[in-house]
């Protein structure tokens, strides 16, 4: 007998970690933008894995490239080359625009590996006295959940009770060109942020934050490090959120949508000046760079390649857009867009965003609140805009119950 929805929400609870607070739904399979759950129940996914599947669920493309790897070789660890890591680094270099791929599995591995690099580039290259190389970031940021990334974390709840932290950190105002120049000296390795910041409620900096940072970075002789694990791969109507301001950062962080929704795949992404500060032994990972990896990701990088997903988003971001504009004083007190990508403040009196967030999934929509009272819309960015109208229409909905 297979268990109901009920009953597996009741048999995690002993046996697994709380370390999420997930909505009353047990999805068990999905296709598209759709998810069904254990008793048959459809819901439009608005939230796509936090971005994990920008190009929908078991989108067939990237399920036949991984099912063609399955057959054939999954796993080789770096020990040995394997025939599908070169086309994967080449794809992604050619992509970015940048030279050299460091390839690793999660987000926040990227960051942590990316922090290690920029500080070895420091002293290697820059020549910052050994030990004292820092990195700038910004307030409100989140880049993961290591100890080292909590580290600079400005959110109490992600740090309470996980110290001690690493030092070497210096945090600034998001969004605030004076601060991170007055922050800069000689010993910055890099300048690490979200251009635009996702779980902080997908933040926008104002135009000409990227390319002050750009500059300010490049008169300071350091590093300039995009983290576009959430905002990057299609999500803002371009591949990466800084072509928004034609800003090409040092390095890049992928993640997420890089392993098209199937398997953990993220990368550092760099000049060859950077990366090739790495030898032999000195960074890895078992599944980084493993051949399923390279080949999902190598599908992902060629449906990208076409451009159309970037249009799409883009296209259906104005849909969006133009829907929370209509819903703002009925209900919505604000909201920020970027293609097919909204964080949007609910009136708190209506509800705080998780009861929002479960009366939208009565209605048979996915979402996820972040931060008290603000929802983040992130659907698939093959969402159709008659789908896409269906959602904002539940929005309202629920918002004038
Ligand atoms: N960086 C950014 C901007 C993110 O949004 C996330 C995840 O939400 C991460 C890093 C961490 O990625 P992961 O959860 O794969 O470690």
């Amino acid at each position: 007998r297979t268990r109901s929805s009920a009953e597996l929400i009741q048999a995690e609870e002993p046996v697994l970690a709380h370390n999420y607070h997930p909505l009353p739904v047990v999805v068990s399979r999905a296709e598209g933008t759709w998810v069904e759950d254990v008793e048959g129940r459809r819901y439009l996914d608005m939230l796509a894995g936090y971005s994990a599947l920008n190009f929908g669920h078991r989108n067939p493309v990237l399920i036949e490239a991984a099912h063609r790897q399955l057959d054939r070789l999954t796993l080789t660890s770096r020990a040995f080359h394997n025939d599908q890591l070169a086309e994967f680094a080449e794809s992604l270099a050619e992509l970015t625009g940048l030279d050299m791929v460091l390839p690793m599995n999660t987000g926040a591995e990227a960051v942590e590996s990316a922090v290690k690099v920029a500080r070895k580039w420091a002293y290697e290259v820059k020549g910052v006295p050994a030990g004292r190389a820092t990195i700038v970031v910004a307030a409100g940021n989140f880049h993961g959940r290591t100890t080292t990334i909590v580290s600079f974390s400005t959110d109490e709840t992600a740090r309470a009770g996980f110290g001690p932290f690493t030092p070497g950190f210096r945090i600034v105002p998001y969004n605030d060109l004076a601060a991170l120049q007055a922050a800069v000296d000689e010993t910055t390795a890099a300048v690490l942020i979200e251009p635009i910041q996702g779980e902080a409620g997908v933040v926008i900096p104002d135009e000409g934050y990227l390319t002050g940072v750009r500059e300010l970075t490049r008169r300071a002789g350091c590093l300039f490090i995009a983290d576009e694990i959430q905002s990057g791969l299609g999500r803002t109507g371009r591949t990466l959120a800084v072509e928004h301001e034609g800003v090409l950062p040092d390095v890049l962080l992928l993640g997420k949508a890089l392993g098209g929704g199937i398997v953990p795949v993220s990368a550092v992404v760099a000049r060859r000046e950077v990366l090739g500060v790495l030898r032999p032994g000195e960074h890895g990972s078992t599944f980084g760079g493993n051949p399923l990896a390279a080949a999902v990701g190598s599908a992902v990088v060629g449906l990208l390649k076409t451009g159309d997903f970037q249009l799409r988003a883009a296209e259906l971001g104005v849909v969006l857009r133009d829907g929370l504009t209509a819903l703002v004083g009925k209900g919505v007190v604000g909201f920020r867009s970027r293609g097919l990508w909204a964080g949007v403040d609910v009136d708190p009196v209506i509800g705080t965003g998780r009861e929002i967030s479960e009366r939208l999934m009565a209605e048979g929509i996915l979402v996820k609140d972040t931060h008290g009272s603000t929802i983040r819309l992130a659907p698939p960015l093959t969402i159709t805009e008659e789908e896409l109208r269906s959602a904002l229409g539940a929005l309202e909905k629920v918002l004038a119950a």
